[in-house]
């Protein structure tokens, strides 16, 4: 049956870097048997300009009769003087809520040929493979009571409430051993029960879900700060790290810097089991580069990628893109972002072109 796919570049480079994502898909569905259909809309800046709001209920609608979403970017200079509420950045928010995408994926993977763009020593990050599982729609960002309050004596107080119920803990803790089976079956689950009441129930419920349900999965905890210290310190201890929303912010954008590069980081946010997920680069709309060519489109191939594994239950075709990625690296074929002495700069749509290519190597030696 035909899956369908909701294309939503946003902006800046976002319609550049998106363009090549959806060559692959086109490249597979026409060589390699996938059948999914795209259907593409307006998402940021692009859809205020168009519809007067960063996301339409048009959209909306659209993306929740797909099986996966894929998104390029969004915001802008141009969009800065637009109320908060209608700013293209609310746009993704408003995807996020109404979707329900509470679980947040990022992986940290350090790609052979990149391993001298990490800011760790080669030795440290080496093979590294992590992927931190981040609670989106819960806590400290989300709770109540916030704000900021006036006490009259010339002093404000600011007030941000971190909070979690035990259905957030366990729904975001399947998420975390379920995908941990799929890979060295290794979850550190990171709070801070020491002096959180919040991080003492996590704990409690994390275990009692891993009793449960997981015993077959090796379950360690971690203190977030501890945690934070020992991804510089010797990071390939962890697969799966699974926190809240706050410390899972900090924690994977730690993560992702050991891998180098802004341009190579994919994401994935999920909802409920059979609703569509949300798979976009980590990178915002870079409005310095946008139109110049020299955007990396790598990020964007590989949360395609995610989606096909995640969300379209093609894990073959996920493999094929991610050997192909890595066959152009080792190649030495490298967009500005990731340039390196002796290698060979190219644009964005000639790294796209780079992986098709791959793709047509692999299919010829498998033929
Ligand atoms: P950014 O990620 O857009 O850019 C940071 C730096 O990294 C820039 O120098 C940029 O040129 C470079 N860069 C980013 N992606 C790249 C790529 N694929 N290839 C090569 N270089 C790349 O962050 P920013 O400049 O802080 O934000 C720009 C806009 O993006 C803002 O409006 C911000 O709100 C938005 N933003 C959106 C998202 C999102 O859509 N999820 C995430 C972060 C920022």
């Amino acid at each position: 049956m035909t899956q369908k796919l909701a294309v939503l570049p946003g902006d800046g480079i976002g319609p550049e870097i998106v363009a090549e994502a959806v060559k692959v898909v086109e490249w597979l569905n026409e060589n390699a048997g996938l059948d999914v259909s795209l259907e593409h809309d307006l998402i940021g800046g692009q859809a205020y300009d168009e519809y007067g709001v960063p996301f339409a209920d048009e959209t909306l609608g659209k993306c929740k009769t797909a099986d996966a979403i894929l998104m390029g970017s969004v915001g802008g200079p141009q969009w800065d003087s637009v109320d908060y509420d209608k700013r293209p950045e609310a746009g993704l928010l408003r995807a996020r809520k109404e979707l329900e995408l509470f679980a947040n994926l990022r992986p940290a993977l350090v790609f052979d040929a990149l391993v001298d763009a990490s800011s760790l020593k080669p030795e440290i990050v080496k093979g590294l493979d992590i992927l931190i599982v981040r609670e989106l729609t819960g806590g400290v960002y989300f709770g109540e009571p916030r704000g900021i309050e006036d006490l009259g004596n010339g002093q404000r107080r600011g007030v941000n409430t971190q909070v979690y119920d035990t259905y957030e803990i366990e729904r975001i803790g399947h998420v975390a051993f379920e995908l941990a089976r799929k890979r060295s079956n290794r979850v550190t689950s990171c709070e801070k029960h020491n002096v959180m009441e919040s991080g003492k129930l996590w704990k409690e419920d994390m275990s009692a879900l891993h009793a449960a349900e997981y015993s077959d999965v090796k379950l360690e905890h971690m203190l977030a700060d501890n945690c934070a210290m020992q991804l510089c310190r010797n990071p390939r201890q962890f697969d799966v790290i699974v926190t809240d929303n706050l410390f899972g912010d900090l924690l994977s954008d730690e993560a992702s810097m050991l891998t180098g590069s802004l341009g190579m980081l994919p994401s994935a946010s999920l909802g409920i089991l059979g609703a569509p997920g949300l798979y976009e680069p980590v990178h915002g709309s870079a409005p310095d580069i946008a139109g110049t060519g020299k955007a990396n489109p790598l990020a964007t191939i590989l949360s395609l990628s995610m989606a096909l594994r995640y969300s379209l239950d093609r894990g073959d075709m996920a493999e094929i893109i991610e050997t192909s990625v890595q066959n152009v690296l080792n190649d030495g074929i490298r967009t500005a972002d990731i340039m390196a002495e002796g290698s060979k700069e190219v644009s964005t749509e000639e790294m796209g072109a780079a992986v098709i290519a791959e793709l047509s190597k692999a299919k010829a030696l498998a033929a």
